[in-house]
């Protein structure tokens, strides 16, 4: 008699579960690989970043099918496009005038806007996951170079050598001062859970031949990355600068918020709002309910969607 009463309890949880999740918000993750030319790429190169995004897209959406935060599946997705030496971000980072690599990178839960952001380390294997240390462990936002990897090092966060980093076609780039727009791969990713949380992060190596010490927008809450539940979540990627000066990350949720645009709307208007302060660039955006915007001014940005369709939409160009 108890083990048939144990049987229908157990039904009956596993039932309201399934009843919980398929009523639940409409798990959705959206990402970015940097925005910009792309024309030098082989075909090779441009296989594997479409790959290596649905890979992401991929493993994030798991993550939150089987219950996981917004957060989880920004931090994992990003791992891996950081472990990936095709984009600009842990591994493939660019290197800076004096050629060596600087990283900068952040993450935002939505839920309580708490935030982690790390700037200018040389030697975290993966800056995203000290920005989430930062975000969890440590009650402050941001740390930068020495301070944060000594942060990596109390944490037990992996550190490498320059070795790990090494990619003489980018040294080249950076000793040959060629400051060119036709390879980016800032990453970046945006995901809302069946709980309405959002969640964003952005991770990057940041501009080739920047000066040592120069911090981007992308470790800047507001400027590469913000999120907050109920409204919208947003990574971006282009010329950080102008990202900073107009915080567009934030910007763009707040036209959504106290204008009502829809995402699409808003996305769009504030990258026509970059353009025409000559600047280059891209964001994904989610809105609460897991609609995508993924705007740019730039011939190219590598990006990808998935929602609950199996279907997994990756794009580099503009038109195919
Ligand atoms: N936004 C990054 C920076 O300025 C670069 C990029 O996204 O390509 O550091």
């Amino acid at each position: 008699m108890l083990h048939i009463i144990k049987k229908i309890l157990i039904n009956f949880f596993l039932f309201f579960s399934l009843f919980l999740i398929s009523n639940s918000k409409d798990i959705s993750i959206v990402i970015h690989g940097g925005a910009g030319w792309f024309a030098s790429m082989t075909e090779e190169e441009i296989d594997g970043i479409e790959k290596a995004l649905s890979k992401a897209a991929g493993l994030g959406y798991e993550i939150m099918l089987e219950g996981g935060t917004s957060l989880d599946a920004v931090e994992k997705a990003i791992i891996i496009l950081e472990d990936n030496p095709l984009f600009n971000a842990g591994r493939g980072s660019v290197y800076t005038s004096e050629l060596i690599q600087e990283m900068d990178a952040s993450i935002m839960d939505g839920s309580d806007l708490n935030a982690g952001a790390v700037a200018s380390i040389t030697n975290v294997k993966n800056p995203i996951k000290l920005a989430r240390y930062v975000l969890e462990e440590t009650d402050h936002v941001m740390f930068s170079s020495n301070g944060a990897e000594r942060l990596a090092i109390e944490a037990g966060i992996e550190t490498v050598s320059p070795s790990y980093f090494y990619s003489e076609e980018k040294l080249q780039r950076a000793k040959n001062k060629i400051n060119t727009n036709s390879k980016k791969g800032t990453v970046g990713v945006v995901a809302l859970d069946a709980y309405g949380n959002i969640a964003a992060g952005t991770s990057t190596g940041g501009m080739t031949n920047k000066t040592p010490g120069r911090i981007g927008d992308s470790p800047i809450i507001g400027a590469g990355t913000w999120a907050e539940n109920g409204v919208c979540g947003v990574s971006g990627t282009g010329h950080g600068e102008y990202f900073i000066r107009l915080n567009v990350a934030k910007e763009i949720c707040v036209l959504m918020k106290y204008k009502n645009l829809e995402v699409k709307k808003a996305a769009q208007l504030v990258i026509d709002r970059l353009k025409s302060m000559g600047a280059d660039g891209g964001v994904i955006v989610l809105d609460n309910k897991g609609t995508p915007a993924m705007i740019f001014n730039t011939p190219a940005m590598a990006r990808a969607y998935k929602n609950s369709t199996d279907y997994t939409f990756v794009r580099i160009y503009k038109d195919h």
